[in-house]
């Protein structure tokens, strides 16, 4: 069965434990597309090409060597046979993703890896244009938001609880410049397929966006 239910919306909104929580219920694959672009940002970063660079990033996105190896303790992330998991999680790698996700031969050079996700035993799809442009006639497709103030609460709660210090208003201004830079891009820019439901998180626990998201999927 190749069922696809995408999950597009802006950083923070809880897209990656819904997806991760929706993948466990269904048994489908998880697409984290987020981290390809984020591994396209931290091949660059390593190998000091400018994320400027347009055509040396698009050699670096189309050539990426790296694996996801499902753990009983979660996805880990390999780059050039490296264990990157946490390092792609580091806000200056997130901040440098949304700038090569702004050109469209990076964007161009990672869909046809996307769509290879899609192998037939169903798949759940994370990221901002799973609904619109990498999967656009999935079965069931979701777009998830929350308020900008409530995304840096909870980006706090989540640094705090790995031990790491968070500025909220740093975080908070991080988050609209991202969010601005994702609506505003020429490609794929961030909006709600015409036939996306739109969920609003700001005031629901995770809880009860999977609980709402599996009853949506099994109608
Ligand atoms: O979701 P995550 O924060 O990991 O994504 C990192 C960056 O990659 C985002 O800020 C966004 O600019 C970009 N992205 C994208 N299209 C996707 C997934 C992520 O442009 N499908």
């Amino acid at each position: 069965m190749n069922t696809i239910i995408t999950v597009d919306g802006p950083s923070g909104a809880g897209k990656g434990t819904l997806c991760q929580l929706l993948a466990k219920a269904t048994g489908y694959a998880l697409l984290d597309s987020g981290a390809l672009y984020r591994l396209t940002a931290l091949a660059a970063i390593k190998a000091e090409v400018a994320l400027t660079d347009v055509q040396a990033l698009a050699k670096l996105a189309a050539g990426l060597d790296i694996a996801f190896n499902a753990a009983e303790q979660g996805v880990t992330v390999l780059l050039a046979g490296k264990d990157v998991t946490r390092e792609i999680r580091e806000e200056a790698v997130g901040m440098a993703a949304s700038q090569v996700a702004a050109l469209q031969p990076v964007r161009d050079a990672l869909l046809m890896r996307q769509r290879a996700f899609a192998d037939g035993s169903g798949l759940v799809a994370d990221g901002r244009d799973m609904g619109t442009v990498v999967f656009p006639s999935a079965a069931v497709k979701f777009f998830l938001t929350a308020s900008a103030e409530e995304r840096a609460k909870r980006r706090v709660l989540q640094l705090e609880s790995v031990g790491q210090k968070a500025d909220e208003r740093q975080i908070l201004t991080d988050i609209e410049a991202r969010d601005k830079r994702d609506r505003e891009r020429a490609s794929s820019p961030l909006v709600p397929a015409a036939d996306a439901i739109l969920l609003d998180s700001t005031k629901m626990t995770i809880d009860q966006v999977f609980e709402y998201a599996m009853a949506t999927i099994k109608k």
